[in-house]
């Protein structure tokens, strides 16, 4: 029989890369209430950052203040909250022109024992290393990943697109959005990565597979993932979250 999962470990970096005036992603999670949420904002001026952060801090308050016994089942909440977040991000634009168009993408991954859900919005990602194994769990909403998946466009030309920065889906810039839901169950070992685009668009998924085979604690290998996107350009901002779950 599978040994159970018993509890979850999780450690972040991020860092503006090597380009960027600022970072306009943002990161928080809280293992005790089973919720970690990476986002990339976008907007003019400090816009993106503003909806970054506004998207993680509505969804962590939410999902911690949630009481499991008198309340939705945790899919269906960690749902309320994107929603939640994404009237919090499109209000604040309505009240603030210099905010108008703000946005974010988005990526939760919300656990309760061995149950795991991930939502996602736009092109931040999560990934499953499984066994050793490097397998992408989310879609990206973006117009290339789109033609990819329809046949119209290789991996290859979507990479040096020029439209390789338009998000098909955003949180925050229409008054409502539905994210994309995965649902699966983890095994002792399974070590999730919720990432930004600016990990992505540097690295492989080869490399980054070898990376994370790495033996070290979280920290150093979300490290390690960061290092290795800035001194493959860092042309964007790079957020790494891993998540391990623990017999
Ligand atoms: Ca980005």
């Amino acid at each position: 029989m599978a040994t159970a999962v018993a509890r979850y470990t999780a450690a972040a970096v991020t860092d503006r890369g090597r380009k960027r005036p600022s970072n306009e992603d943002a990161f928080g999670f809280s293992v005790e209430a089973g919720v970690y949420v990476v986002c990339d904002g976008m907007g003019g001026a400090a816009a993106g950052e503003i909806a970054s952060s506004l998207a993680v801090d509505e969804i962590l308050r939410l999902l911690k203040e949630r009481k499991p016994e008198n309340e939705s089942p945790l899919p269906g909440a960690a749902e309320t909250a994107v929603t939640a977040a994404n009237e919090a991000i499109f209000s604040r634009a309505q009240r603030n022109h210099r905010l108008n168009g703000m946005g974010t993408t988005l990526v939760v991954m919300a656990t309760q024992d061995q149950h795991v859900w991930i939502l996602n919005i736009g092109d931040s990602r999560c990934y499953l290393m499984h066994k050793g194994k490097l397998q992408q769990l989310t879609l990206d909403h973006s117009l290339v990943e789109e033609q990819v998946r329809l046949g119209r466009m290789t991996p290859r030309e979507a990479l040096h697109s020029p439209l390789k920065n338009v998000i098909t889906r955003a949180l925050g810039t229409q008054s409502q959005v539905t994210p994309d839901i995965f649902e699966l169950e983890a095994e002792p070992g399974d070590l999730f990565l919720l990432c930004s685009d600016g990990l992505t668009r540097e690295l492989p998924d080869n490399t980054i597979e070898t990376l994370l085979n790495g033996e070290m604690p979280l920290e150093a290998l979300a490290a390690q993932l960061v290092e290795a996107a800035k001194k493959a350009g860092g042309h964007d901002n790079i957020t790494c979250m891993l998540v391990r779950a623990e017999a």
